[in-house]
């Protein structure tokens, strides 16, 4: 018998190839970090609104470029 070839989905944070496995507790993502980073970009946002007008024009200013 051989084994089924893993299915391959990309990190939502970091664009990484992940292997779709049991073993990969952080699928879809490729690691721990990658996975809490992705659960708070949402919480980032709440941060912004309370204030922090230097971060909100960095980013902004990263927007623009793309
Ligand atoms: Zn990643």
């Amino acid at each position: 018998m051989s084994e089924p070839t893993p299915r391959i989905v990309t990190c939502p944070t970091c664009g990484t190839a992940v292997k779709w496995t049991q073993g990969n507790a952080y699928r879809p993502f490729c690691s721990e970090r990658c996975k809490l980073i992705d659960f708070g970009a949402w919480i980032d946002e709440e941060h912004k609104i309370a204030g922090n007008s230097v971060e909100d024009d960095l980013l902004s200013g990263q927007l623009d470029e793309g």
